[in-house]
């Protein structure tokens, strides 16, 4: 690995030392056009290359059905808080979340603006630290669509299965879990994230839209937030985040050399496997903040006895060469974000680590 860092941060993140590598190489001239893909029109037969291979590769990958569109949108999975109910939210329906983090927080604060919301199952009386029950919703007839976040980025829970909403659309932000293990795409209207976690730099959010949800859309929207612009322009009607795309898809011709996301599923569990082991085996020096049947494979939350302590860990890790240990500024803690790309071996350190301190400190 070189110099390169134990790199735990929760996001922007790590991305795989192959993919810099070859961007690098392909920095000053691209493919042999003597310019980089950041000097070139987005309507240049090379960027359309790259923005459609990008989608095929996202198809192919997370086994996309047909009837699907793969968007890539800028404004972040933030603006997609706001996008969502302003084209899905019609008068006299009610929109209804899961409650169940930070995040989704954020999602049903900006849903508000723009009609009814109804909160289906909520984990906030636990603190947030466990996923709340999906398996039996009360879902009214005249629900909009249901959203969830599939993974709770700043307190380490994730959806561990999605419910069923027969004829009501799933929305799902997977910002820091996309790819990161197969999903059945199938069950979902709308799924969106942010590029920053798991495929790639910021300033790209891909979107992937069920075609027939277009015919659900509020008419009379500004263009730029209209879904059904950026379908019928191919993620072109204006300049799209080119250099970001393109990065997206280095990401994810690893991911396929990795083996796709069966093989990443595995790895990803062998990897948190590790440190939850050394969480779970230090006898209480460590504590996991969320409930074991609703934990992260990507987002690892975890407390010692004493902010002190938590403190020194901090200092003693990063003297080691491992950053972005420190949990979220709202929760305290520590957090060791375990993203595709964070390589087996920072996971095998980590843990070593962990190891090393709670027998010095114990
Ligand atoms: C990071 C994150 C966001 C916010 O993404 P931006 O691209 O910064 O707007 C939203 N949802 C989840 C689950 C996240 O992890």
């Amino acid at each position: 690995m070189g110099n390169r860092a134990y790199n735990f941060n929760a996001g922007p993140a790590a991305l795989p030392l192959e993919v810099l590598e070859q961007a690098q190489k392909e920095f000053v001239d691209f493919r042999g056009i003597g310019m980089s893909i950041m000097e070139i029109s987005h309507r240049s037969a090379e960027y359309e290359a790259v923005n459609n291979e990008t989608q095929n590769l996202l198809k192919e990958l997370f086994s996309i059905p047909d009837g699907y569109k793969v968007l890539f949108l800028q404004g972040g999975a933030s603006t997609q808080f706001t996008m969502i109910p302003m084209n899905f939210l019609q008068a006299g329906q009610t929109a209804a979340y899961v409650q169940s983090g930070a995040w989704a927080d954020k999602a049903i604060k900006e849903a508000k603006l723009f009609g009814e919301t109804a909160v289906v199952a909520s984990s906030k009386d636990q603190k947030f630290m466990r996923m709340p029950d999906l398996g039996a919703l009360n879902l009214s007839d005249q629900t909009a669509y249901l959203h969830v976040t599939s993974n709770e980025t700043i307190e380490g829970s994730q959806v561990q299965s999605y419910p069923d909403t027969g004829s009501i659309p799933l929305i799902a932000d997977m910002s820091s879990d996309i790819l990161s293990r197969p999903v059945d795409v199938s069950k979902f209207g709308l799924i969106y994230a942010g590029a920053q976690k798991n495929l790639g730099p910021s300033g790209v959010t891909v979107v992937i839209l069920r075609e027939d949800m277009l015919e659900r859309a509020n008419a009379n929207l500004p263009t730029m937030f209209r879904y059904d612009t950026h379908v019928k322009n191919d993620s072109l009607y204006n300049t799209p985040p080119s250099y970001s795309v393109y990065m997206i898809n280095l990401v994810l011709h690893w991911i396929k050399r990795q083996g796709g996301l069966a093989a990443l599923e595995k790895i990803n569990r062998d990897k948190t496997d590790l440190i939850y082991n050394a969480i779970d085996a230090s006898g209480g020096f460590y504590q996991g903040c969320v409930d074991a049947d609703s934990r992260s494979r990507m987002n690892i939350t975890f407390r010692l006895q004493s902010e002190e302590l938590e403190k020194l860990f901090v200092k003693e890790s990063q003297a080691n060469g491992f950053v972005g240990l420190k949990g979220h500024r709202s929760v305290g803690g520590l957090r060791a974000s375990t993203y595709n790309a964070v390589p087996y071996e920072s996971c095998q350190a980590l843990a070593q680590f962990m190891n090393d301190f709670s027998k010095r400190n114990g």
